[in-house]
């Protein structure tokens, strides 16, 4: 498989914050958010082939039992599906982080679906050649339906403003989701970023009934790699 980077570390974001779990990041990613936190994995993809035996010899060295799938998006990953068999086969707890775009009979745990609203949309970067194609694709509700009938789920938004609740509503009616299983996520790669916008995301979420989840990862390490 195209991997971008494996590490051992804590669950940094979602209903699993503060869970020990080995991330398993695949490279690559069909959409182009302008704010990606990753572009190690879409913008400037990098990546280096791991085999199934060698990727599950990681899992057997450090996992204490959950196993976090990334990327980029690992559901466009050719061997996503045999990957998640090998994880239930050892008996792991697996979160699948996607952006809910493509589906693939994976094994699963907690499906992690991250929408992209148009926040995302990189009208301006790269002279905004991604942008078409990032618009068409960013939002796929029967994928996201069918990802959400898979196993647990969780709707992760990634939130810029507070107009950005307009489209969220909007979509947890169009997809009948669980409200309780709607998460408000500020956007922000460094400590102060996300400070700044979950003063005023806090609000919105106890007015909406979602959930808040930090991003403890940044809190603790900064936009730090592998960590
Ligand atoms: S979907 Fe995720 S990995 Fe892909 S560009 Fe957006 S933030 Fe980056």
């Amino acid at each position: 498989m195209n991997i971008s980077e494996t590490f051992y570390s804590i669950q940094g974001e979602g209903g699993l914050v503060g869970v020990p779990s080995v991330f398993i990041r695949t490279s690559g990613c069909n959409l182009r958010c302008h704010w990606c936190d990753t572009p190690y994995t879409s913008w400037e993809p990098e990546k280096k082939e791991q085999s199934l035996d060698e990727l599950m010899a990681y899992v057997r060295r450090f996992s204490r039992g959950h196993v976090v799938v990334t990327g980029g998006e690992p559901m466009i990953a050719p061997d996503i599906v045999p990957l998640t068999q090998r994880l239930r086969a050892e008996k792991q707890h697996i979160t699948i982080e996607t952006a809910g775009t493509v589906f693939a009979p994976v094994e699963c745990d907690l499906m992690s679906i991250s929408p992209k609203l148009s926040n995302s949309t990189p009208v301006a970067r790269d002279g905004g050649r991604w942008a078409e194609s990032h618009e068409r694709l960013r939002y796929q509700p029967d994928v996201i339906r069918q990802l959400m009938g898979l196993c647990d789920y969780q709707l992760k938004f990634v939130v810029v403003m507070e107009s950005d609740l307009l489209e969220i509503r909007a979509i947890v009616q169009e997809l009948a989701a669980d409200v309780a299983k709607v998460q408000l996520m500020p956007e922000g790669r460094t400590a102060g970023e996300v400070h700044e916008r979950s003063r005023w995301l806090v609000e919105i979420a106890k007015d909406e009934g979602y959930r808040y989840t930090p991003r403890l990862h940044v809190d603790l390490f900064g936009p730090q790699r592998g960590v």
